[in-house]
């Protein structure tokens, strides 16, 4: 009857943690598709590459044929444009979150008015999850495997050991 509605999930995704997976996951409940999309562009120091972003979440979802991953530079809302989105998909923790998700779904709105932005709240056992506190804690020996899928925690390991291990 109708076509199917994608939204687009952005993010940096470095690297996904299990609060970006239960957003995946409450998304697929209310769209038909998603594409997780993960920034090259961001001016945070990554501790993965693009690559290596997109292979962990790959790993993570476990080839849902409703999941694609892909990484993407420019502007979110022409990549939503050219990937048929209907929405653009992000999660909110706590009022932290809000102020700067605000202004970027405004500031996307006055981009291109068609696509909405949708705001999903994770459960509560991953509010205060985030990719640089699961990193900075990893760094500091600390055991994250709660807050991350397997692959990520068996990559961070490794890519601290070869950083000169945890500190
Ligand atoms: P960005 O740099 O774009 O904020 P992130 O990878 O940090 O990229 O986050 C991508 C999206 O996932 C954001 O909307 C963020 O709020 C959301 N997110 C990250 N961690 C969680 C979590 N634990 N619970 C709910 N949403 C989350």
């Amino acid at each position: 009857m109708s076509k199917e509605r994608i939204a687009i999930y952005p993010g940096s995704f470095d690297p996904v943690t299990l609060g970006h997976l239960d957003i995946i996951h409450r998304g697929l409940e209310v769209f038909d598709g998603l594409v997780i999309a993960v920034a090259t562009n961001v001016a945070k120091k990554a501790m993965f590459t693009a690559d290596e972003r997109v292979e962990l979440i790959q790993e993570a979802v476990g080839g849902d044929p409703r999941v694609v991953v892909d990484h993407f530079d420019g502007l979110l809302v022409e990549y939503a444009r050219d990937r048929g989105a209907v929405a653009v998909l992000r999660g909110l923790r706590a009022v932290s979150d809000f102020d700067f998700e605000f202004q970027m779904a405004s500031m996307n709105r006055s981009l291109l008015p068609e696509v909405q932005t949708v705001f999903l709240m994770a459960g509560e056992e991953h509010f205060y999850v985030s990719s640089s506190l699961v990193k900075e804690v990893a760094q500091l020996g600390g055991d994250v495997a709660h807050h991350v899928p397997p692959g990520v925690a068996e990559a961070l390991r490794i890519r601290i050991a070869e950083r000169g291990g945890a500190r």
